[in-house]
């Protein structure tokens, strides 16, 4: 079967959202007929246009056999599981799974939108994905990294490295746990 790469979307701002987004990445790691390719950083954001607490987001590099759709529902069953509804638009989420990119496909109708069309606005997505993929290109958009002119106002700080391992990780994990982020 083919194989594809695709960029995932993180996010959390609400309960422990260190905690959702790790336990995102191990129910991504479990997802069928897909590997856990890169993980960035996570990093902590402000929400834009959007209620609640700051985020903690991260982008992750998938290599799949899943088509799109079906990498979707993925995502959406490891949202579900880890405890999202959703009560309003834009409203607090205990984990936001998007699809950013996949190979270089273009859809743009419909209930599935590849390349996401926000991700060029919003720091939250070039940030971390700048740092997996610093070259790369968002098909009928361009070079990623032009973008980052356009979210320089938007905060955004590093919070924990994926280079970080054992007990210093395990610390600043509990620590960011518990001060609710
Ligand atoms: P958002 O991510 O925009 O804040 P939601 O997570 O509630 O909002 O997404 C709402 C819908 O967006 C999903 O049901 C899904 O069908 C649709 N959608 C369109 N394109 C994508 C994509 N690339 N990745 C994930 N969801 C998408
Ligand atoms: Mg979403």
């Amino acid at each position: 079967m083919p194989v594809h790469t695709a960029y995932i979307g993180i996010g959390s701002n609400l309960g422990e959202t260190v905690t959702h987004v790790r336990d995102a990445l191990d129910h991504l790691r479990q997802v069928h007929r897909t590997r856990l390719d890169a993980e960035s950083s996570l990093y902590q954001t402000a929400p834009i246009d959007a209620d609640g607490g700051d985020y903690i987001n991260a982008v992750v590099r998938v290599v799949t056999q899943l088509p799109p759709p079906a990498l979707l529902h993925a995502l959406q069953q490891i949202e579900t599981r880890l405890g999202r509804d959703r009560p309003y638009p834009r409203a607090p989420r205990t984990l936001d799974l998007d699809i950013l990119l996949y190979d270089r496909i273009r859809v743009t109708s419909g209930a599935l939108q590849i390349p996401h069309p926000r991700m060029t606005q919003r720091a939250f997505v070039l940030v971390p994905l700048l740092e997996i993929a610093p070259d790369i290109d968002i098909p009928g958009k361009g070079l990623a990294s032009q973008y980052l002119a356009v979210v320089k106002d938007q905060p955004i700080h590093k919070r924990i490295s994926p280079q970080m391992g054992g007990p210093d990780r395990q610390r600043i994990m509990n620590f960011l746990a518990g001060s609710q982020v």
